[in-house]
């Protein structure tokens, strides 16, 4: 079956008890124990298992191509299961250097307070990534295209580079979405999206996933992080997630569409010095974009000639552009990322991050239009 059907269709079984096309949404947060004091294979308490985040979990499962799949209360909660789900005494971490940056405030906070050690490289650069995997390593840690510079990883010979070092390798794939990248089928052993982005595609919900390639010692350690760390979600995130994923496939292809557009837009105005959109053929990693990804995706960022004030001014001039954090909802966004990254901050004082929403593409470029020319 192909992917819009399955996102369609996969964990939307009719209500077995009434009939419901609309899954029913279980706010129960313990389940009855069977007479005999057991319950094989049952539901015991939400925070373990409960019937609404079954179904997500069966259609992330098929969506993606995994042995298993977990849904937790948010994208970060995701990262957390997954350090847990692959630590282990004098872990070596090796991650992209270019990453969402709550996950790098996380590694700073957590695992190399645990004693991981921690290489942060350019794994888009496969000289880099070579270099930094022909020592031992536990785990690689690959965002693509990444945040917020839209770098693009070979996910298939990273793959084998990272099982040569002894590593697995886990790829954030939140800009991506199954519906334009499957890392599984290039060799990768996990994936993680933050939900709260374009599978639920609304702003209006927090969750995070992690989709295993086989069902063995990470993913328990994955559930286990959800039962004993505690990193649960609410039913009502999964049931909206689940309805999100719906869409999915033709959402994913109108923000590619309106991304192309803008990128091509600004790549041609002179107040822009550059556009990080893999879309575009001159960009690093086009090709290989076109080769690993169905299409390039909703996201891209740019760089103003005028440095920080002219970024800040640009923003400040936008009108349907949303002056906001996250990415992936129906409205187009605007951000100065540099402004939001506390003491570590990464981006380039002059980039703005631009998550493509599903307005005309015509009345997006107009926005930017005018406010380049205001921002003059
Ligand atoms: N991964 C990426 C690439 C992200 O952009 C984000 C959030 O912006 C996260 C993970 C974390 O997700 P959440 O905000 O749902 O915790």
């Amino acid at each position: 079956m192909r992917f819009e059907t399955l996102a369609v269709h996969t964990g939307g079984e009719p209500d077995a008890e009434t009939g419901a096309i609309a899954p029913p949404i279980h706010l129960s947060s313990t389940f009855r124990h069977s007479p005999d004091g057991v319950h094989p294979g049952e539901l015991l308490y939400q925070r373990e298992d409960n019937p609404t985040q079954r179904r997500l979990e069966a259609a992330l499962a098929a969506l993606e191509g995994g042995a298993r799949a977990l849904f937790y209360g948010s994208g970060l909660a995701a990262c957390s299961a997954a350090l847990h789900a692959y630590w282990r005494e004098d872990a070596r971490l090796v991650m992209q250097n270019d990453c969402y940056a709550g996950f790098q405030a996380q590694v700073r906070h957590y695992a190399q307070r645990w004693g991981w050690r921690v290489d942060a490289v350019d794994l888009a650069d496969p000289e880099a990534a070579r270099t930094a995997l022909a020592r031992p390593a536990t785990l690689v840690w690959a965002e693509t295209p990444s945040n917020p510079l839209l770098r693009i990883v070979d996910l298939a010979a990273l793959s084998e580079l990272a099982h040569a070092a002894g590593a697995r390798l886990l790829v954030d794939g939140t800009f991506a979405t199954p519906a334009l990248q499957q890392p599984l089928a290039l060799g990768a052993d996990s994936v993680l999206h933050s939900a709260t982005k374009y599978m639920g595609g609304h702003s209006d919900v927090l969750g995070g996933v992690l989709v295993f390639a086989e069902d063995g010692a990470a993913a328990r350690n994955a559930f286990y992080a959800r039962e004993l760390v505690g990193l649960a979600a609410s039913p009502f995130a999964a049931w909206l997630v689940l309805r999100g994923l719906r869409s999915l496939a033709p959402r994913m292809r109108a923000h590619c569409q309106g991304a192309r557009a803008v990128a091509r837009f600004l790549a041609q105005r002179p107040e822009v010095e550059a556009v990080h959109y893999p879309g575009l053929p001159e960009a690093a990693g086009h090709a290989l974009a076109g080769r690993q990804m169905s299409d390039f995706g909703g996201m891209l960022s740019f760089t103003l000639r005028g440095g920080r004030e002219a970024a800040l001014a640009v923003a400040g001039a936008l009108v349907l552009f949303v002056n906001a954090t996250s990415l992936g909802g129906c409205e187009s966004l605007v951000e100065h990322r540099r402004s939001v990254e506390g003491a570590h901050p990464r981006s380039p004082e002059n980039l703005l991050r631009l998550s493509i929403g599903l307005e005309h593409p015509d009345d997006l470029v107009a926005d930017l239009a005018q406010a380049l020319e205001r921002a003059r």
